[in-house]
Parts: C-alpha cells; structure tokens; sequence
C-alpha cells in the first residue's frame, strides 16, 4: 500500500479564491509524485469547486431534516473518497461522542466512503471531565464497533496526540512507534495508521521510515502549498 499523506486544512482559507490558489498550488507540485496518495480534505464549501478527494466531517444520516448536515451520500456524489472522522476538535467543540462517530463511520462506509478515525488518549473531553479513563485502544474499539470485516479495509486510523496537535511540540518518533505496535498489537486487525500532531518537513519522513506509520495527518503545515509539497516529497524519497 502507498503512503497516504492527509491535508486537514480546517476552517481555512476564508475564501474561493484562497482555497483554489493552495489546491493547484499543491496539485501541481506533486503531480510527478507517483509513490504516495495525497489527499486533500478541504471545507464542504469548497469541494464542489476544486473536486477535493476528501471532507472533514459527515453526518449518520442518508437524508432528512437535518438542519446543517452533510450527509456522507453528498460528499460522494461530489467525488469525495475520503472522509476524515472524529478529529479531536470535533469531539472538543462539539461534544461528539464514540458513539456518534461511530454511527458516522457506518454511514460513510454505506456509500463507500474510506473513514480516517481520529483516535487519541483524552479527546473526548466530556468523558475526560467525568474522569472516564479511555485509552486509545478502547476509545478506537468504540468507533469501530460492529464494523463487519470486509469493511475494515475502508478504514484508516489516525493517531493524534492531543498535546502534539496545531502545539508545534509532535510525539517522540520512539513514542509514536511505541504506540503504533500497541494499537496494532491490541486491535488485531490489518488497518493502516497514520501518525498527525506537529508535522513538518523536517520530521514527516521518520514517521514513516522510523516508526513505521502508514502516512500523515497534517493540520497547520498543509495550508503552505509549498511546506505540504515538500512533507510529499520528502516522504516519497526512497
Ligand atoms: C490535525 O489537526 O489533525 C493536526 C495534525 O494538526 P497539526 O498538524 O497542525 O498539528
């Protein structure tokens, strides 16, 4: 399987025209980049416009009164493959639970949609405030449940530190690794695992190389075109 690097640009930029200059900007420069899957998850707004092949967030539902969802079946009648679940500033700000993000990765799984699940120590602060001691293995074990196993190949994790996330302070490379046998080890099951929390040019290929990680989940750095392009690269060397 190839690398897969993930741009999670976030609520960014603030216009059409921004977001269009940072996508042919990235599109352009890692064309020639044929040994890594470059994903671009950008704001719903902007998908139609730049054909992105990834989203930040879906609803559970197909359809319905709804106000202000987006339904997994939308994102993929506009292209998307990709659907980033349970980021930890959804689970922050908007009090998503395991179970939701649960229900959320069966629904984009429907329509065939890859999920990349979020998972990290205390991200769900709720159950961090009421002093429910979660693991990362447990809280992935919650996202996952009742997921048949053909359909675990359309499943992709991502390990998110909440201290190395937008902090510019990433998880050790040993630490990461450590965590990437654990979470292998104690799921038993063949998915990839991304390593995000402070990537940079400079760090991106040992997450790799080193310690083993399937690809990246990059916040802050994939909003310069060509610090994203140079993580790609960088990554791809052999
Ligand atoms: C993220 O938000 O998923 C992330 C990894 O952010 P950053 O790269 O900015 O730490």
């Amino acid at each position: 399987m190839k690398p897969i690097i993930v741009a999670n640009w976030k609520c960014n930029p603030t216009t059409q025209q921004e977001a269009k200059r940072l996508f042919n900007l990235v599109k352009k420069g890692v064309k020639d980049v044929k040994n890594i899957e470059v994903v671009i998850c950008s704001p719903f707004v902007y998908l139609p416009v730049l054909k992105a092949n990834g989203a930040q967030d879906c609803f559970w539902e197909g359809k319905g009164a709804f106000t202000g969802e987006i339904s997994p079946k939308m994102l993929k009648d506009l292209g998307c493959k990709y659907v980033i679940i349970g980021h930890s500033e959804r689970r922050r700000y908007f009090e998503e639970t395991d179970e939701m993000i649960n229900k959320k990765i069966k629904a984009a799984l429907k329509v065939g949609l890859k999920s990349i699940l979020c998972i990290d120590k205390v991200s769900q602060i709720r159950e961090h405030q009421r002093s429910v001691k979660m693991n990362e293995v447990h809280r992935l074990k919650k996202g996952i449940k009742g997921i048949i196993k053909k359909d675990f190949k359309k499943i992709i994790l991502a390990y998110e530190p909440l201290f190395a996330i937008g902090t510019g302070k990433p998880c050790s490379i040993d630490k990461a690794k450590k965590m990437r046998i654990a979470i292998k080890k104690k799921l038993n099951k063949n998915i990839p695992i991304l390593y995000g929390g402070s990537i940079n040019s400079q760090n991106a290929r040992d997450y790799v190389k080193k310690a083993g990680f399937q690809g990246l989940l990059v916040g802050g750095a994939s909003l310069n075109a060509q610090e994203f392009i140079k993580i790609v690269k960088n990554v791809a060397k052999t």
